[in-house]
């Protein structure tokens, strides 16, 4: 027997997650603000409730993909929740995931937080790779683990309810810091005779091959070492730099992107790190 599921929220990615569950056999009681977009789905064999509080009311399992914490206050603001396992999947900041915990715990619910490293059109394409951070009741995380993984992939990352909005968070600053390096990659070239196509085949090779920089970061990090296993010195890479700047103003670039990793770099050096790697970086952010 599978777990009939309540949903709340169909947006695009809401939309996506009812389709998967559907598509699995599982029942799906869905609400969303907007009718509409209930009575489309409610066509592909979903329940469509006429209030959120109908919708929580029908299942022990209720998912919320909305779109920010307001909107879930909003939504959640008349349901009863005693009893329910609650699997918040709406993006929130880590301090607006433990106040949600503990607001589901003061109304009697297990509570889930999630943070979906998934688009729509990875949504019941396991081949995607696409998955969801979840964290807080590992208890309602182990019970409803299978269902969960119908749409999307699952990757529990603490008892902390903050935890998966936390690697979410952490994961896509990284990808802005890799398309922040891209995007100065491409204004390098703009003005040539270059192939941005050509470029890119060569820049997605680089990236993955410079990706797996970040264990060696991780070692030193836990060994507290930042010399250990070094292969490009920061004094090195530090001088390297105004090459870097160079290129950028002779290629008619701004390096405003590039600028604040180099000046944190220098910084680093001067308080006569010169032999460490990059990873000293780490400790100047942190305040
Ligand atoms: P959409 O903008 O497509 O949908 C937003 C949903 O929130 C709709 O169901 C909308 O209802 C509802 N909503 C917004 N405000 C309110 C409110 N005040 N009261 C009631 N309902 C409200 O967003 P997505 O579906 O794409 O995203 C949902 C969540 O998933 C977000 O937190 C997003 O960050 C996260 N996410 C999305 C990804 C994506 O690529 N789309 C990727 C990873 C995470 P209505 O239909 O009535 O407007």
């Amino acid at each position: 027997e599978k777990t009939p599921v309540t949903l709340l929220g169909l947006g695009a990615m809401g939309t996506a997650l009812a389709r998967t569950w559907l598509a699995a056999g599982h029942q799906v009681t869905v609400w969303n603000r907007t009718p509409a977009r209930a009575t489309a789905l409610a066509a592909e064999g979903a329940a469509a409730a006429d209030s959120a509080a109908e919708a929580v009311a029908a299942n022990a399992l209720v998912v919320v993909c909305l779109l920010n914490d307001t909107a879930v206050d909003e939504v959640l603001a008349g349901a009863d929740l005693a009893g329910r396992d609650l699997v918040n999947l709406t993006t929130s900041t880590p301090a607006q995931a433990r106040a949600r915990a503990e607001w589901a715990r003061e109304r009697g619910a297990r509570y889930l937080d999630g943070g979906i490293m998934a688009v729509p059109p990875m949504i019941g394409v396991p081949e995607a790779g696409g998955y969801v951070f979840y964290s807080g009741s590992s208890e309602l995380f182990e019970r409803h683990q299978q269902t969960l993984g119908v749409p999307v992939g699952t990757a529990y990352v603490g008892e902390d309810a903050g935890f998966a909005a936390l690697h979410d968070v952490a994961l896509l600053s990284a990808m802005y810091g890799m398309f922040a390096g891209s995007a100065h990659a491409f204004a390098l070239i703009r003005k040539e005779d270059i192939d941005p196509a050509a470029l890119a085949v060569l820049l997605a090779d680089w990236l993955i091959a410079m990706a797996p920089a970040v264990h060696r970061t991780a070692d030193q990090l836990r060994s507290g070492d930042y010399t250990q296993h070094v292969v490009s010195n920061l004094a090195m890479q530090v001088a390297g730099t105004p090459t870097f700047v160079s290129t950028a103003e002779q290629q008619g670039v701004s390096p405003e992107l590039l600028s604040p990793y180099f000046e944190l770099m220098r910084r680093r050096l001067a308080e006569g790190s010169g032999e460490e790697d990059l990873t000293g970086v780490i400790d100047l952010l942190v305040r």
